[in-house]
């Protein structure tokens, strides 16, 4: 049984997917992604917003459609095909959750991707061997299923969000040079969008050397020198180590403090929470 406060966002997430505001809508599920991480009818619906959002953009205005910045959302992994081939990094939503109840030769034109039921390999359509009707297994010929269920999508590149209030965001680049304006933006578009949404503060610094763990124990050592109060139970501190694309990218880590409290909380079920 899903409480009252749930239904209402679910309701109001339907309504706003049928007037083709898909990131209205799509605010409204992650709302309760925050507190039910699993409800599969916020996941059900998650998966018809995106598969409808994705295909159907045009119908959407500009500030309505569904872009990188809301699909990488970490909250959405679950709702994702992602492909098992060695280094491939292919993740998208197949029709699965639309097709429930009337699935068997229902025809998906142009998959993304399938599932073979005998190997259980979930491949993208890259990956998979092409037929005239669809997609086939490249390990055993079987036809693949192409509306499976989501395995899961295990990257993004974006950094995890939590149901805390994100406060400060502090950033070390290896080097002499401090991080530029234009590095700073680039970091917080791909890896960290969620700035733009709170008004956390922003930092910028750099250390000459990180030591063997990726920078981790420089960006815990440099948040605790900030505010010492960061490294008690008030804060959750999380550390994300990661470089700069190209041979000569520089390594970067991020320090993201919240507010060690939950920033939404359905009223019914106040101690409900991941
Ligand atoms: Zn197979
Ligand atoms: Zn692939």
């Amino acid at each position: 049984m899903v409480s009252r406060w749930t239904q209402q966002l679910l309701d109001e997430a339907t309504a706003l997917m049928s007037a083709h505001r898909y990131r209205s809508a799509l605010e409204r599920l992650l709302v309760v992604f925050d507190v039910y991480p699993d409800l599969p009818e916020a996941r059900q619906l998650a998966s018809a917003l995106i598969y409808a959002g994705a295909r159907t953009t045009s119908e959407a205005a500009p500030d309505e459609q569904l872009g990188t910045r809301q699909l990488f959302d970490t909250r959405l992994n679950a709702v994702f095909c992602a492909c098992e081939a060695p280094g491939c990094g292919v993740s998208w939503v197949s029709a699965h959750h639309l097709l429930d109840g009337h699935r068997g030769g229902a025809m998906i034109s142009n998959p993304m991707g399938g599932c073979c039921e005998d190997c259980g390999v979930t491949l993208c359509k890259r990956h998979a061997r092409s037929a005239g009707h669809g997609l086939d297994c490249p390990r055993c010929g079987r036809q693949l299923d192409h509306a499976p269920a989501p395995n899961g999508r295990r990257q993004s590149a974006q950094t995890e969000r939590l149901n805390k209030r994100l406060v400060h965001v502090i950033v070390l680049v290896e080097g002499k040079k401090p991080p530029s304006a234009e590095f700073m933006t680039g970091l917080c578009e791909s890896v960290m969008p969620d700035v733009f949404e709170g008004s956390p503060r922003i930092t910028g610094n750099h250390y000459r050397k990180f030591t063997a763990d990726e920078g981790r124990t420089e960006a815990v050592f440099h948040a605790g020198a900030m505010e010492s109060a960061y490294l008690t139970d008030d804060y959750d501190l999380r550390i994300y180590p990661g470089k700069q694309a190209g041979r000569r990218g520089r390594r970067w880590v991020i320090a993201k403090v919240f507010e060690n409290r939950p920033k939404h909380i359905d009223p019914e079920h106040p101690s409900a929470g991941p």
